[in-house]
């Protein structure tokens, strides 16, 4: 099988120009029936990798999913591409059973997504043996390693598979990078020589923040004013904490759900519904919410608490964004939590306790970082990065550095006087010459370094600290309450004059400024997402619901932006929009073009030129019945121009009868004329090969044709 034909399957039924890097290759592999195990992160595309062998092979295409509610929302996708798909599982009826089985076997379906338990059944088996199959792929594959985060023992029942049906290439796919699962995942399979793609697991498109844990809620109110009309996820700790918040955010008028484990599972699920559906824009939720949810236009994700590993971290940030368009995160982080955090862990009884520590640690030492937050996180999963992010805001707002000495030796020598029992609060506080009644109690006012740090503000000092402690001139005795102690360089800071470099609190007003000065200058994406987003965004939400599928699926947020900067208004044009295939062209084509057009109308009505629209406005007219003469009356423009306009539609493809206005006779001349010409030729040329009998304007209309024709 050639790619040519899986190119051509990409761009009908998905609408896409070209694979991703790895789809390829991987699709190639397939084809050449010989079994894969494919690394991707989560939006990495690697249902493509299945999915166009399923339409572009013979037989169907088996996969394998473990939840329920995934494959519901795979199958829909599917359907509204085109693509002939069902599922099979607990949530069926009998009588529905049949019909997908009836389907299966009469070969109606290009691919079939079953439940694990499903596949291994006697009667799925005996029923998958008298049909041609193409592949099997099998999803979230590191279910079936007890290594990996995330062991189903439903899972093992498929290592039957390749004994069974062994001349069927096995697909297995995942979003788990860790090594020891990786290996498990084939051998587990039985796959045979298993080609394996390992993909990188950067998400360029989430942008990284992370800001000081005061004033959270503030924080919070503001950045969803700053991201209006979005479906975001902010993550809490506890129960109580997404009531809370949630319960907040309502009182300011921010429409926000709770979920967690403790409510009902009808209550779950109808929050799950909304938060699909775009009817809820935000949830306040435990860790536990997203994980069976597909929702492509999540476009936030804050983090209420610091999250106790990189791992959960990310997979919790890799919710958002999963249409490949831009998508925000933030996180906050104090030092609080991190105490919290450990407090929790070495509670837990537990042999692990170190390497939770450990990766508790890694955690912090992204929150606190002063390199690119990326590239940390790629190191994480051991991937080198070469430079800066750009999408980080420590590459947004690089550090800026200063001698620091001076501030290290107040702190150091105030460590040192405090005889190093106290935690970092006190030590500020003393810094700060605060007259606190514990201070007063203590005696700690009459310390030399009491106010020596009066000129800094209590934020600035908690970041100098961080850093301090970060250079390895401070330890924190956890098992002290926290208290600081010294260590041999800050020894050296203290009595041997060893400078230090510190970096610049960035200043809150600095950095408003900053923002500012872009808002001036509008990105991109902000452009993007304008009025007629905005409408395509309405007018989708109201098709998904007639249809009762999620928004997403109609569109991605990526496909209606693109809609909304190209504003299409032809087939052909709309058909060059990313994620419009055949299908939904056919299917939602109008609708859009429709609100584009009114919006272009409504613009023009108050003065606002919109570019490359001008042929559209005439092709209206034009089809509410006006001839040429009255279309050039009405828009005040040159017959030949409208004539031009009709020409360039009429080679876009779309139905404009051109014999209205020349006759064959006519044409035959013109034709004649052209395959005279020896290019480059202008229609002035033609028109003099003519001896200007024939008028410019059948000239223009008639070439049209002519090259149209081909
Ligand atoms: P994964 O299963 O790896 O999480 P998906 O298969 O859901 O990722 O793909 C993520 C998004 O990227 C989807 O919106 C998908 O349609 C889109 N996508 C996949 N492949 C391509 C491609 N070749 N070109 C453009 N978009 C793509
Ligand atoms: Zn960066």
């Amino acid at each position: 099988m050639e790619l040519t034909k899986a190119k051509a399957a990409l761009k009908k039924y998905f609408g896409y120009d070209s694979f991703r890097s790895m789809q390829e290759e991987i699709i190639s592999t397939i084809y050449k029936g010989e079994d894969t195990l494919v690394l991707m992160p989560t939006g990495g595309g690697k249902s493509i990798c299945f999915q166009i062998p399923a339409v572009t092979m013979e037989g169907v295409a088996v996969v394998v999913s473990p939840l329920i509610s995934l494959m519901k929302d795979q199958v829909e996708s599917l359907r509204v591409n085109g693509i002939s798909a069902s599922y099979l599982n607990s949530s069926l009826n009998t009588e529905e059973q049949r019909q997908v089985e009836d389907d299966l076997y009469n070969g109606h379906l290009n691919l079939i997504y079953v439940s694990p338990e499903k596949l291994v059944s006697q009667n799925f088996l005996s029923l998958l043996k008298s049909i041609k199959i193409c592949l099997f792929a099998i999803d979230e594959a590191h279910c079936i390693s007890a290594w990996g985060h995330d062991f189903r023992p439903e899972y093992t029942q498929m290592k039957f598979i390749k004994p069974q049906f062994p001349t069927i290439p096995i697909v297995a796919l995942t979003a788990t990078a860790d090594r020891a699962t990786r290996k498990d995942i084939s051998l587990q399979l039985n796959q045979h020589n298993p080609k394996v793609f390992l993909d990188s697991f950067d998400r360029p498109n989430l942008s990284l923040t992370v800001k000081p844990g005061q004033k959270r809620f503030e924080q919070i109110v503001d950045f969803i004013a700053k991201h209006p009309n979005q479906s975001g996820i902010i993550y809490c700790l506890s129960r109580k904490s997404t009531e809370n918040l949630a319960g907040k955010l309502e009182k300011k008028g921010i429409t926000a759900g709770a979920y967690h484990a403790g409510l009902s599972s009808t209550e779950r699920s109808s929050i799950q519904e909304d938060f699909i559906n775009d009817t809820l824009p935000i949830v306040c939720a435990t860790v536990a919410f997203g994980m069976g949810i597909d929702k492509s236009n999540v476009r936030w994700v804050i983090h209420y608490n610091m999250p106790k590993n990189i791992e959960g971290f990310y997979q919790e940030i890799g919710r958002a964004g999963r249409d490949g368009t831009s998508a925000d995160t933030l996180l906050f982080y104090s030092y609080q939590d991190v105490m919290v955090l450990r407090d929790i862990l070495t509670k837990n009884e537990s042999d692990q306790n170190e390497l939770k520590l450990a990766k508790l640690e890694r955690m912090k030492q992204y929150a606190e970082s002063l390199v690119c937050r990326r590239q940390l996180l790629l190191a994480y999963f051991s991937e080198q990065t070469t430079g800066q992010c750009g999408n980080c805001d420590v590459c947004k707002n690089p550090p800026e550095h200063f001698d620091g000495t001076l501030i290290a030796q107040k702190a150091l020598s105030a460590i040192a006087r405090l005889k190093q029992q106290v935690g970092s609060t006190m030590l500020i506080d003393v810094l700060r010459g605060s007259g606190r009644k514990e201070i007063m109690q203590r005696g700690y006012q009459n310390i030399k370094t009491y106010g020596a740090g009066r000129d800094l503000p209590i934020r600035d000092w908690q970041y100098y600290l961080m850093q301090l402690t970060n250079q390895g001139l401070i330890e924190v005795a956890y098992d002290e309450n926290g208290a600081l102690k010294l260590t041999t360089s800050s020894k050296a800071v203290l009595f041997d004059g060893n400078k230090i470099q510190l970096v610049k609190m960035q200043v809150a007003d600095k950095r408003a400024e900053r923002e500012k000065a872009k808002a001036k200058t509008k990105t991109k994406r902000e452009r993007v997402r304008d009025d007629l987003f905005e409408r395509l965004r309405q007018l989708r939400r109201e098709l998904a619901r007639k249809e009762g599928i999620p928004p997403y699926v109609v569109f991605s947020d990526k496909t209606l932006e693109e809609m909304a900067a190209k504003r299409p208004l032809l087939d052909a044009d709309m058909m060059e929009v990313s994620g419009v295939g055949e299908k939904k062209l056919k299917r939602y084509g109008n609708l859009f073009m429709d609100q584009i057009l009114q919006y272009i109308k409504e613009q023009q009505k108050v003065g606002v030129k919109i570019q490359g629209s001008t042929h559209i406005i005439t092709y209206d007219l034009y089809k509410q019945g006006l001839s040429v003469d009255e279309i050039s009356a009405e828009r005040d423009l040159n017959p030949t121009t409208i004539y031009s306009h009709l020409a360039h539609l009429y080679t876009k493809g779309e139905p404009i009868d051109l014999f209205k206005f020349f006759t064959q006779e006519e044409y035959d001349r013109i034709e004649v004329a052209i395959n005279a010409m020896t290019p480059p030729f202008a229609n002035k040329d033609i028109y003099e090969y003519l001896k200007e009998e024939v008028p410019y304007y059948k000239i223009r209309l008639a070439w049209a044709h002519y090259e149209k024709k081909g």
